[in-house]
């Protein structure tokens, strides 16, 4: 089976297709570089994704903190993450770059704003 991947890794967005016999890669062209190659691997075997969201701010009113995760993280897990994220809530202050949970599916769980 054929599969097709945009590459997103640079604007020149090469359209690579993968070679899949059951789960195994058996031959990918269109690439234009070897990260490119990697990343249609990935994404045919493994895919993963950073995770973005909002957190709560206990002793903040009308206030969310944007979080994202440290790395990326399988993609079945997306929803698990956003969950355990709906649990949590933070005290300001809040610095960016702090980790506000370790450890979520494998990713800390990190601050994108500052919230005083
Ligand atoms: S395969 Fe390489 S050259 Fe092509 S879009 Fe991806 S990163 Fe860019």
């Amino acid at each position: 089976m054929e599969k097709s991947v945009v590459c997103i890794l640079c604007p020149k967005g090469c359209a690579i297709k993968v070679d899949m016999v059951k789960d195994t890669v058996k031959e990918v062209c269109g690439y234009g570089c070897i990260r490119g190659k990697e990343y249609a691997v990935s994404e045919c075997t493994h895919p993963i994704r950073s995770v973005t969201g909002l957190v709560r701010v206990s002793n903040r009113e009308y206030v969310m903190l944007s979080v994202k995760t440290d790395k990326a993280v399988p993609k079945e897990k997306i929803f698990d993450v956003i969950e355990k994220l709906n649990a949590i809530c933070v005290d300001a202050p809040v610095y960016i770059g702090d980790i506000i949970q370790r450890d979520i599916c494998g990713a800390d769980i990190v601050a994108t704003k500052t919230v005083l």
